[in-house]
């Protein structure tokens, strides 16, 4: 683990240093607190800190409330050197953010039991940042497939409907369907569809952009969210997404078999919110059902234009 030293005076540095790296401690070393607070700014900073009082530039009460300040993650937990040993000035220092101090003479044993301590604080606050990940990635994403879920696809769908409103940035969004997953489930079991469900997600992911948002909407259907994509691209993702699928037999256990999928295809006209532009996709893709599968079909626009199709069909 690392730990940073600040201190100005190289005898105390070098003493703290050695011990440290006999307790198994990388000591990050700064001569003094602006060095010290460019370093908690670097890549991969140390999360504990022993950090001189007085120290030219930015002393050690003045560090701890930047750190505080900043309210940042992982905690840094910061102890304290001092020279002084009234307890007025340990109270300041405590205020300031500190979470322990250390009165110079700096004794080994002592300072050994309050790097534990403050080691023991910054392993609980990692895992706990670690669990509180894993469960924000539980909610919003299928277990299955590992896609987004159906809320976090409809989240990220209303959040670009914002953004295509206020910056007039296209928008388009589609509904993907596997054509016959009943059969599938048939003719492989459970477990061969759920790999055909996997196996389509892997996919569709390799042929979206990384600013695509692909959510298990339900069943054996898809939600894709693309951003800045008007009718023309949006069709030409969309067969992206279909060719994904169709271009090449999936391994269902032992056997393989070609996978289709019905694309319903709509691109935002302004409407409020998610509900009216699912809508269209969900028609579109109730007409790409209808004309025989394996096919993307744009929703037509819902004030008439003279002249255009009524829906496109592109195979
Ligand atoms: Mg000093």
């Amino acid at each position: 683990m690392k730990v940073l030293l600040a201190d100005d005076d190289k005898i105390t540095r070098t003493i703290i240093a050695a011990r440290l790296a006999k307790w198994g401690y990388e000591a990050v070393i700064a001569d003094d607190g602006l060095e010290a607070w460019a370093i908690l700014h670097g890549p991969n900073p140390p999360s504990l800190a022993i950090v001189d009082w007085m120290m030219p530039g930015l002393d050690g009460p003045e560090l701890c409330r930047r750190i505080r300040m900043e309210a940042r993650e992982p905690y840094v937990y910061v102890v304290l050197l001092t020279g002084r040993s009234e307890k007025v000035d340990l109270i300041e220092g405590l205020r300031a953010g500190a979470d322990d101090y250390l009165t110079k003479p700096i004794e080994a044993q002592e300072l050994e039991v309050r790097i534990r301590g403050g080691k023991r604080i910054v392993d609980l606050h990692a895992r706990l940042i670690e669990s509180r990940q894993a469960m924000w990635h539980q909610a919003t994403h299928d277990g299955l497939t590992g896609a987004w879920n159906r809320p976090a696809g409809l989240d990220a769908l209303a959040r670009e409907i914002v953004r295509s409103a206020r910056e007039g940035t296209k928008l388009a969004s589609a509904i993907v369907d596997l054509d016959h997953f009943k059969r599938i489930n048939d003719t492989y079991g459970h477990l061969g569809g759920d790999e055909t469900l996997r196996e389509a997600v892997r996919r569709m992911t390799k042929a979206l952009r990384s600013c695509d948002t692909l959510a298990r909407y339900g069943g054996e259907e898809f939600l894709v969210v693309l951003p800045g994509c008007d009718e023309e691209a949006g069709i030409e993702a969309a067969e992206c997404l279909r060719s994904a699928l169709a271009g090449a037999p999936m391994a269902i256990g032992e056997a393989r078999a070609v996978v289709t999928c019905s694309i319903g295809l709509a691109t935002f006209e302004g409407e409020p919110g998610p509900e009216a532009l699912m809508r269209r996709a969900d028609d579109a893709l109730y007409a790409a059902k209808r004309t025989g599968r394996d096919r993307v079909v744009l929703a037509p626009p819902t004030v008439a234009v003279a002249s255009a199709p009524a829906t496109k069909l592109a195979s």
